[in-house]
């Protein structure tokens, strides 16, 4: 698109509003080759060789997911777990890393039993709390400051000005895995974040049936080069299919991520005070310990994802996930149906997420059935 003035939601509507130059197609054709012929002169038509790396059915999607972000250049990788992991892969044996204590479990998971197995020095600590990120960075020797935000399962909020500030301060690169923000809400990089992770699986696609995770670099520098490099020798990559799906979940991602933002604050102001609950988590709520945080840096809405803590153990929790009706009792979120999740069940015995913890992913449906469902199944349980 060549008006930089539109707006980032007609940026998106239109995929950048691409058009096959000898068709007139606006939806690009699926690529299904895996390798790339020369021409006379033995040079790369489009500099696509060979697909464990450069598909051309990954560049609209990922120069959208680049666009939305505002950062110089995207990668698309085959999960948000191989998202996640790239940034890691990329440091060297002695590196040290921080990264916070409460976040998506699948990557401290990674980072204890692989990540410091090779050599990567890692300090969890509550990055919610800018004193202890400050206190844990080491100059000259911390190469990344890894944070989620809102982050996973308790949406807390961080402050990713102060975080960015202290990470460049001990000459670190920030990292923010804005998976539960997306770009509608939060644009990490206006805030002093280098990398952006999404697990595109998520709210990007929107409709669960693709698993995708990008990573977004505010400039192309020597980490980023190493980032890209990973991934062409080692083909952590998504099919073409799944690029075409994605591009097409992503034009409507501006209508779903508003739709959802606004039933969970409706959800969060519902069931704030009710008798079967002791606490909703969503920082959209006035008494969230990041409201004021969360108010300066998310615009438009505060996210999709909340949770309730339920009056009882964890068997009064499984309970409400199975009393539902319209909720759908499953792992993932970000998706146009609403689900609910036992985390516990899902994160296993080491888990250090509450017993009573649900996670709640809202999704598109009328809001007054999914109150309305949320209800009957307090009652019920
Ligand atoms: C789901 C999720 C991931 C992992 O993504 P997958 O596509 O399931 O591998 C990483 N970070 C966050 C915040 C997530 O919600």
């Amino acid at each position: 698109m060549k008006d930089r003035n539109l707006r980032p939601a007609t940026r998106a509507a239109q995929a950048l509003g691409w058009e096959c130059p000898e068709t007139g197609a606006v939806v690009p054709p699926i690529h299904v080759s895996t390798t790339f012929a020369r021409d006379v002169d033995y040079e790369l038509p489009t500099g696509a060789d060979y697909a464990r790396d450069k598909n051309p059915s990954f560049n609209q999607p990922e120069a959208v997911i680049a666009d939305l972000e505002g950062g110089a250049d995207a990668l698309l990788f085959a999960s948000g777990m191989a998202a996640c992991v790239a940034p890691f892969q990329a440091l060297r044996q002695g590196d040290h890393v921080v990264a916070p204590d409460i976040m998506y479990y699948g990557l401290p998971k990674w980072l204890r039993g692989f990540g410091m197995d090779r050599g990567l020095s890692v300090d969890f600590v509550s990055t919610a709390d800018m004193d202890a990120l400050a206190a844990a960075v080491r100059p000259d020797e911390t190469k990344l400051v890894w944070v989620e935000s809102p982050c996973n399962p308790v949406w807390r909020v961080t402050d990713l000005a102060k975080a960015a500030e202290i990470a460049h301060g001990a000459g670190a690169q920030l990292a923010v895995d804005s998976t539960a923000a997306t770009p509608v809400l939060t644009r990490p990089f206006e805030h002093g974040a280098d990398i952006v992770v999404h697990a595109a699986t998520k709210y990007l696609n929107g409709h669960s049936d693709v698993m995708a995770g990008a990573v977004v670099a505010k400039s192309q520098d020597a980490y980023w080069e190493r980032i890209a490099e990973h991934r062409a020798l080692t083909g952590p990559i998504l099919g073409s299919f799944e690029a075409f799906l994605l591009t097409r979940g992503m034009r409507t991602l501006f209508l779903r991520v508003k739709a959802a933002s606004q039933s969970a604050l409706a959800i969060a102001e519902c069931f704030e005070e009710h008798p079967a609950l002791t606490q909703v988590q969503y920082p959209g709520l006035l008494d969230h310990p990041d409201h004021e945080v969360a108010q300066r840096q998310m615009e438009g809405g505060f996210g999709g994802m909340l949770s309730f803590r339920v009056k009882g153990d964890a068997d009064t929790a499984r309970r409400v996930a199975a009393s539902c009706n319209l909720f759908k009792p499953a792992t993932s979120l970000g998706g146009v149906e609403s689900l609910i999740e036992h985390r516990g069940t899902v994160e296993g015995p080491d888990s250090l997420t509450p017993k009573d913890l649900l996670r709640l992913s809202v999704g598109i449906e009328d809001t007054g059935d999914l109150i309305a469902d949320l209800e009957q199944a307090l009652t019920a349980a």
